[in-house]
């Protein structure tokens, strides 16, 4: 059988053992796991890469606990923005959408962008009138309404900080999920999928939706989705230049992850973490906070979620 893996994450942060009570972190690592085995089991019956980190996507915008689809922050005026990028590395098709409203799935409006339609990127009102065109259910806020959110957003709301979800010492609910997988074609893809940072505001957008800076994904080199503070991940442009250190220095997987989360990043100011995954299914689950939700699941045998460093 040819290999397949997955790897996915739900966010990096000031994760530190014992801050959570040992049910929280059982809840977690249940999401994970049911996550990371919705994906596989994509790659097992044959779904390409692209299906399977769509899928695990989903069930992570789906949980309330991580932020993205169902558990987003808000936003200064109490709404949810949300930003999903996905793209594939076979053909290098991609495609994202920023600041829509009411989807519960917001990767699958990116991935629709990326197959029913010439363009990459779609925003705003004009993502939202593509999701109606496409039949797209607009939830209600109260879907997307959650106690432990609205209490982050109402303690700086009338401040001008905006406040990165995996900052927060407090409580363990940590920002931003994505995925990276490898088919039995070999084929590689990424996903990630974000409701930003709370109290963000002027229509502010992060990496996750921007290939490149979030999201990643070419058989020549990886797939990778990261986790942060997306204004550095911008500024490094940070998936493609793990990607521009295999092909162009010829740093393997893991060099690279390491270079770029380790150095790079961290001398702009940024933290964060990524997921990373080459065509010969090696993983690279690289951060450097101090902890980062994360997952990932081989045909070798690899099965496991974790938490903290
Ligand atoms: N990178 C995301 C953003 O800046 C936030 C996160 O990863 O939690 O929107």
């Amino acid at each position: 059988m040819t290999k397949i893996a997955i790897a996915i994450h739900g966010g990096a942060g000031t994760l530190v053992k014992g801050m959570m009570t040992p049910e929280k972190e059982t809840e977690y690592k249940q999401a994970l796991q049911f996550a990371l085995d919705a994906g596989y089991e994509m790659l097992e019956n044959g779904g390409s890469s692209l299906d399977a980190v769509e899928k695990a996507v989903q069930e992570l915008e789906n949980s309330h606990l991580f932020n993205a689809g169902k558990g987003s922050v808000f936003t200064s005026t109490e709404t949810h923005e949300m930003d999903a990028s996905i793209m594939d590395g076979k053909s290098l098709n991609a495609g994202a959408v920023s600041l829509i409203t009411g989807i519960k799935n917001p990767v699958s409006l990116a991935r629709d962008v990326m197959d029913k339609t010439e363009h990459v990127f779609l925003a705003g009102n004009g993502a939202m009138e593509f999701a109606k065109e496409l039949n797209y259910k607009i939830e209600n806020p109260e879907y997307f309404y959650d106690d432990f959110r609205h209490n982050q957003w109402l303690e700086i709301k009338d401040t001008d900080s905006f406040q990165l979800d995996h900052s927060t010492k407090k409580d363990s609910k940590f920002g931003t999920v994505g995925a990276v997988a490898l088919d039995e074609h070999g084929n590689i893809a990424a996903a990630t999928s974000t409701g930003g940072m709370t109290n963000k505001k002027y229509g502010r957008v992060g990496d996750s939706p921007m290939i490149g800076a979030g999201n990643y994904a070419n058989n020549e080199t990886c797939a990778v989705s990261c986790t942060g503070s997306g204004e550095y991940f911008i500024r490094g442009v940070v998936a493609y230049d793990v990607a521009c250190l295999m092909e162009h220095k010829g740093l393997s997987l893991e060099e690279a992850t390491k270079e770029v989360i380790q150095k790079r990043i961290l001398k702009i100011g940024g933290d964060g973490g990524l997921i990373a995954i080459d065509t010969q299914g090696n993983i690279s689950l690289e951060f450097n906070t101090e902890g980062m939700y994360r997952g990932s699941k081989n045909s070798e045998g690899l099965d496991s979620v974790e938490i903290y460093k």
